[in-house]
């Protein structure tokens, strides 16, 4: 596996984010909502650096593979309400961003004051919708990442730093 970003480099992506969202809102109340289950260590050690008064909750989405897309179920029952809250939806990673443009289509119909998004990676040349996360700590080539939260077959989400996966990680496959 090669480490694409160490501990600390993560952990100074997560201090730029913090610093941004601190200055963006200020003393203002704001609800962090996350998306399971790849969000969670983000969501940890990002809330833990930002100073207002903070709702937090969860949202999870899976997508079921088999057809072309894989058509995305949205499971929003611990999200929290967010009627007249200013919000932002935290995930792991955009990709193609169709996870996070159809959960945040949903959260705007509950009424939020606000809605921006953040995101610690954004996989470059990748997206097929045209809006991008307001918060974004890096900017990462078109590999497949593992570690911090993302997962390959629910395993890895415990490795302290993201590393990408290559063939050779994957035994089962590789021949
Ligand atoms: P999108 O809808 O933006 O294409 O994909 C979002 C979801 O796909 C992410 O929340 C994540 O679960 C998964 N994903 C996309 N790229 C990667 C990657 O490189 N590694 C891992 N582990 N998951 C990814
Ligand atoms: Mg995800």
């Amino acid at each position: 596996m090669k480490i694409l970003l160490n501990e600390k480099q993560l952990n100074e992506g997560v201090e730029r984010l913090a610093k941004e969202i601190n200055e963006t809102y200020g003393d203002k109340p704001l609800t962090i909502v996350g998306v399971l289950t790849g969000s969670v260590i983000l969501m940890a050690d990002l809330i833990r650096k930002l100073e207002m008064p903070l709702r937090v909750g969860v949202v999870q989405t899976s997508s079921y593979q088999g057809t072309d897309r894989g058509a995305l179920t949205i499971n929003a029952e611990m999200m929290l309400d967010i009627a007249g809250r200013d919000v932002i939806l935290i995930d792991d990673i955009f990709d193609t961003g169709n996870t996070l443009e159809e959960v945040a289509q949903l959260m705007k119909d509950l009424g939020p004051t606000s809605l921006k998004s953040a995101v610690l990676l954004l996989k470059t040349g990748r997206q097929q919708v045209t809006w991008r996360p307001e918060f974004v700590a890096f900017d990462i080539p078109d590999e497949f990442v593992v570690g911090y939260g993302l997962d390959f077959n629910d395993e890895y989400r415990n490795l302290p730093y993201l590393a990408c996966l290559e063939p050779s990680d994957l035994p089962s496959i590789s021949n």
